[in-house]
C-alpha cells in the first residue's frame, strides 16, 4: 500500500493538491477538516461537538479524530492506500496512526510538507473565506490561533516522521500546476 500523510500548514494546499493525487495514484483522500465539515453538515452529535473547537480555530480531540479516521480507514479496506490530509496533526495523533497501521501490516510511505509562509497564509485564507463559506476562514484572529496551533501542535509530527526518514518538504507557493509537479515528483522518487 501506498500512504501518505500531506501535510501542510491551514490554507498551505492539501486539498487542492489531494484531489488531484488520487486521481494520478489511485489512493482514497482522507481530510479529517471535510469528514467534520460533513457531520456538522448534518448536525450529528460528532458535528457539534467539533463544531465547538473548530469555531475557535482549535482542534478537535485526539480520541474523537482518531476514532473517526479509524472508522473512515476501517470502511474504506478494499484500496490501494490512503492519502491522509489534515491528519495527524499531533504527536499523539501520529502514534495512533502508526499503531493502527501496524495492527494492519501496513505502514506511512511519506510525509510531504507543503512548506508556505505564515502571511502568506493569512492572505490565502481571508480569500479563501469570501467564497468557502467557513466561518473559520472568515475572522482574522481565529486564522492566526489556528497557524499558531499549528506551529505550536501540528509542526512537530514533520520531526517525529523526518526521524525515520519519511519527511520530505517541498516549496508551497506557486502555481497549482508547478506545486503538483513538485509532489508527483518526489512521489514518484519513492514507489
Ligand atoms: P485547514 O487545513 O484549512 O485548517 P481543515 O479542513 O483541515 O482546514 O480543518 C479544519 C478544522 O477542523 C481545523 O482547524 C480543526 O479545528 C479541525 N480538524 C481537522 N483535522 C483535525 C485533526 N486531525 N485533529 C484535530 N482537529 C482537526
Amino acid at each position: 500500500m501506498t500512504n501518505l500523510i500531506l501535510f501542510g500548514p491551514p490554507g498551505s494546499g492539501k486539498g487542492t493538491q489531494a484531489s488531484k493525487l488520487v486521481e494520478k495514484y489511485g489512493l482514497l483522500h482522507i481530510s479529517t477538516g471535510d469528514l467534520f465539515r460533513y457531520e456538522m453538515g448534518n448536525d450529528t452529535e460528532l458535528g457539534q461537538l467539533a463544531k465547538s473547537y473548530i469555531a475557535k480555530g482549535e482542534l478537535v480531540p485526539d480520541e474523537v479524530t482518531i476514532g473517526m479516521l479509524k472508522n473512515k480507514v476501517n470502511a474504506n479496506p478494499d484500496v490501494s492506500g490512503y492519502i491522509f490530509d489534515g491528519f495527524p496533526r499531533t504527536i499523539a495523533q501520529a502514534e495512533a496512526l502508526d499503531a493502527f497501521l501496524v495492527e494492519k501490516e501496513d505502514d506511512i510511505t511519506a510525509l510531504i510538507a507543503l512548506d508556505v509562509d505564515d502571511e502568506e497564509i493569512v492572505g490565502r485564507l481571508l480569500n479563501r473565506g469570501k467564497t468557502s463559506g467557513r466561518a473559520d476562514d472568515n475572522d482574522e484572529s481565529i486564522i492566526r490561533n489556528r497557524i499558531e496551533v499549528y506551529n505550536n501542535e501540528t509542526s512537530p509530527v514533520f520531526d517525529f516522521y523526518n526521524k525515520v526518514d519519511k519527511a520530505f518538504k517541498i516549496e508551497g507557493v506557486g502555481g497549482i500546476e508547478e506545486i503538483y509537479g513538485r509532489l508527483t515528483q518526489t512521489i514518484d522518487g519513492l514507489l
